[in-house]
């Protein structure tokens, strides 16, 4: 069985940032890439420092390459199990057994969109989630909003920031208190509360409506609900929020000693910057309890020091 230092499941920014990290680190990694990430259906990447607007096939391609002259091994493949074991974890790639002394889980999430045909085949495309990603490219564009309730809402306002001309969709019957549709009319947020029954569009999108001429909007925003996008963190113990996010520390720690995670599955804000940066702490503290037993390995100690925050070199 192979062995490895750490292995890193997934290869998103999160987890390609974490093998740069470990791989300068001097560590023997393992990174399972299991396919495209979450923005793959987006025609450019926004707000990337130094790679603005690059699309996100090419930013995967440019991590990847980063990692040439470290000792990363890359297997394109989905990790199917994940078990503990004397001094670390064994894992199942395909039909082969792998052991690691670290796991960093960078699995992402799954977006999980409102049921209206024609929306899921333009997601990334015409509907987006996030005004700071694809709003400069919609500035002052017809902007629709989907959401029937507090976060409809929220995104509604947020988005005239980007435009002057937003439409709150509510998709039938609302839960919008009459403080938030004064709100609505305070931004000049049109509301539309009618049933949609499908939309249509390749260059921009139309909502037809059960009992109401159809609206030709440049884009959509909504919020869609998440779930994780593996089973892995969960089925080796990883403690879960409410939101479905594996809970971590300020290191990128879980609950479960010797498993990290960063990026969209964790709290992190979901960006491709703040993932890498998530992916980047969490290494580094992989790294710190990895450099602490290999000390306490050989006999020697470090100095507590009072700045360093608990558990930052358990092993
Ligand atoms: C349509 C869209 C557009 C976006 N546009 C922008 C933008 O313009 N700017 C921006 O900053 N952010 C944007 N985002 C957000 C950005 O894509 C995410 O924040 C970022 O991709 C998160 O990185 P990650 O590494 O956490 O997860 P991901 O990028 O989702 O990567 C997770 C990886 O883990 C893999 N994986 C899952 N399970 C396994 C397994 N068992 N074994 C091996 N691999 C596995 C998946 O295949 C995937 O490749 C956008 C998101 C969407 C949906």
């Amino acid at each position: 069985m192979a062995h490895f230092d750490a292995v890193i499941v997934g290869a998103g920014p999160a987890g390609l940032s974490a093998a740069l990290v470990l791989g300068g680190g001097r560590r023997k990694v393992l990174l399972l890439d299991g396919g495209p990430g979450r923005n793959v259906r987006a025609v450019a990447a926004h707000g990337v420092f130094t790679r603005d607007c690059t699309p996100p096939a090419d930013l995967k391609r440019l991590g990847l390459a980063d990692l040439a002259p470290y000792d990363v091994t890359v297997i394109s493949s989905v990790a199917r199990e994940i078990k503990p074991a004397a001094g670390g974890f064994t894992l199942q790639v395909e039909q082969a057994w792998y052991f690691a002394r670290r796991v960093l889980f960078a699995t992402g999430v799954r977006d999980v969109l409102p049921g209206i045909p024609g929306l899921r085949e333009r997601w990334g495309k015409l509907v987006h989630h996030c005004p700071y990603c694809d709003g400069w490219p919609n500035r002052q564009a017809r902007l629709a909003v989907l959401g029937s309730h507090q976060e409809g809402h929220h995104l509604a306002l947020s988005v005239r920031a980007w435009s002057d001309h937003v439409t709150l969709l509510t998709d039938g019957p609302d839960e919008l208190t009459p403080e938030q549709r004064a709100d609505l009319r305070k931004l000049d947020i049109d509301l539309v509360d009618t049933k949609i029954r499908r939309f249509t569009g390749t260059q921009t999108l139309t909502a037809h409506f059960e009992n109401r001429a159809a609206c030709t909007f440049d884009a959509l925003f909504l919020n869609p609900t998440q779930t994780q996008n593996s089973t892995l963190p969960a089925g080796l113990g990883c403690e879960l929020n409410d939101k479905s996010r594996v809970v971590v520390n300020e290191n990128g720690m879980t609950s479960v000693r010797g498993v990290w995670a960063a990026g969209d599955m964790t709290g992190a804000a979901q960006y491709v910057v703040s993932a890498a940066a998530s992916g980047h702490t969490a290494a580094v503290s992989l790294n710190t309890t990895l450099i602490h037993e290999n000390v306490r390995a050989q006999g020697a100690a470090f100095h507590e020091s009072p700045d360093e925050s608990a558990g930052v070199g358990e092993a």
